[in-house]
């Protein structure tokens, strides 16, 4: 814990991926850890964690990168995971930057600063768990909690040269998760390798009485899965996500990898998703719906920050929402209450939805045949910071290859597999059957 502020102190001042730092606490419990005698069955002993901002700790500031939760300094509970951790004996550091409520794809939409790529301090981290993959990335903290709605994890993991899993839908309690989209949103770990990713998961995992949408699956032994053996795998490569938009540097980090997998004794095989094309699409109607519905508990009476001299109820619910939402959850809280609006709902929402559908069997089909699904987590490598930031709909499509996976619930996983000419890191995206991340791992290890 010592080492871990001292590489925060020398780093971050560049970095800056913490927002909120939790110092006199973690040194107290690493104090206290050290004085007992618990090590052995406790999985997470005295490992330093970084949180995102979205998830609730309980008297430590969590602000969603938000100005309304500026002053939100002492939430009254932790979130499901985070007292997971906490029994496992895993130490808080602080908690990390995102984008404004976790919309957006590069951490330039934190309403506090944007943080940096730490393989280019010119570049942007990716997004939203921005802050959670620099922070692994650049060694701040072994292991961080991120939450991928559309590709929030695997995305920046991809960015930041690191391992990043978004777990299946359900798998992991999103209870004290600040809600975005309640049917996409999942929590998952960015680690360093996947082993460690495999020992966050199986921590945080399992059936929660407070989220009705946790499964009551059994939570297997990850770290058994690590064999090294993929001998016969059977890997589904689909068209669509080596096809047009998809760069050249990327394209052939990929296929490097799958002939890594060939030699390890794996088949793969090309296959079609053919409904991908309406992932972007579709997800930002449902997104953004539920978005709206979501936030609109911020009001100003019950959480953050409140508007000074309103003259009636509505003028301060009025102005304390101008005032702390940003300009891009604006535009979602926007779209999603006019996707939602009456007259609309039929030709926007509920199309989306039906869309949705085909998107998941799709997956389900391919997945009937084969293990895994394989394919690049990104079009291209990390971008230059400012160089997306105006135009909305280039920054949304970076999420093409991520979004298709949260829309059908199944697992997915984001390795590093290779480096741009200018030294970036790609990812390898790995995905797999519902409640089946033993074997994205076991893809995943193998190839490391
Ligand atoms: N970048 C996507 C968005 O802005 C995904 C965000 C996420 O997964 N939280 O909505």
């Amino acid at each position: 814990v010592d080492e871990t502020y001292q590489r925060i102190s020398d780093v971050d001042d560049e970095v800056k991926a913490f927002l909120t730092l939790n110092e006199e606490e973690a040194r107290q419990q690493a104090k206290e850890l050290d004085e007992s005698d618990a090590t052995a069955e406790k999985k997470l002993f005295g490992l330093p964690a970084g949180i995102k901002d979205n998830i609730v700790t309980k008297g430590l500031r969590t602000t969603c990168g938000s100005q309304f939760l500026d002053n939100f300094n002492d939430p009254l509970y932790n979130a499901t995971v985070v007292d997971k951790l906490n029994q496992a004996k895993s130490v808080t550091i602080g908690k990390l930057n995102m984008d404004e409520f976790a919309m957006g794809s590069s951490n330039e939409n934190s309403s506090y600063f944007t943080t940096r790529n730490p393989w280019n301090t010119d570049y942007v981290p990716g997004g939203s768990s921005g802050g959670s993959a620099a922070a692994v990335a650049s060694g701040e903290v072994l292991y961080a909690l991120g939450s991928d709605t559309g590709g929030s994890i695997r995305q920046p993991a991809a960015f930041c040269g690191v391992v990043g899993l978004k777990p299946t839908y359900g798998r992991v309690s999103r209870f004290g998760l600040v809600a975005f989209a309640s049917s996409l949103d999942q929590i998952g770990p960015v680690t360093r390798t996947v082993e460690d990713n495999a020992k966050v998961l199986e921590v945080i995992s399992g059936h929660d009485k407070m989220d009705s949408t946790s499964a009551n699956v059994e939570v297997p032994n990850y770290s058994e899965a690590l064999t090294g053996d993929v001998k016969g795998l059977k890997i589904a490569v689909p068209k669509e996500y080596l096809g047009e938009g998809v760069n050249k540097e990327v394209r052939d980090s990929i296929l490097e990898a799958l002939k890594k997998y060939e030699e390890l004794g794996a088949e793969w095989e090309e296959v079609s998703l053919p409904h991908s094309k309406y992932a972007v699409a579709t997800y930002y109607l449902l997104a953004s719906s539920e978005a709206s519905a979501n936030l609109a508990r911020f009001d100003g009476v019950r959480y953050g920050v409140r508007a000074e001299n309103a003259k009636s109820m509505m003028d301060m619910f009025k102005e304390s929402r101008s005032q702390g939402f940003g300009e891009e959850v604006k535009r979602r809280i926007m779209l999603g209450t006019f996707a939602l609006s009456s007259g609309y709902y039929d030709a926007y929402y509920k199309k989306a939805q039906q869309v949705r559908t085909l998107i998941k069997q799709d997956f389900d089909k391919v997945l009937e045949e084969y293990d895994v699904i394989m394919g690049p987590t990104t079009p291209t490598p990390a971008f230059k910071i400012g160089e997306q930031i105006e135009d909305p709909l280039t920054m949304y499509a970076n999420d093409i290859l991520t979004i298709p996976v949260n829309l059908a619930g199944v697992p997915g996983i984001s390795i590093p597999c290779g480096f741009s000419p200018e030294g970036l890191p790609i990812g390898l995206q790995i995905i797999g059957k519902h409640f089946d991340e033993s074997t994205v791992y076991r893809a995943a290890h193998a190839f490391e």
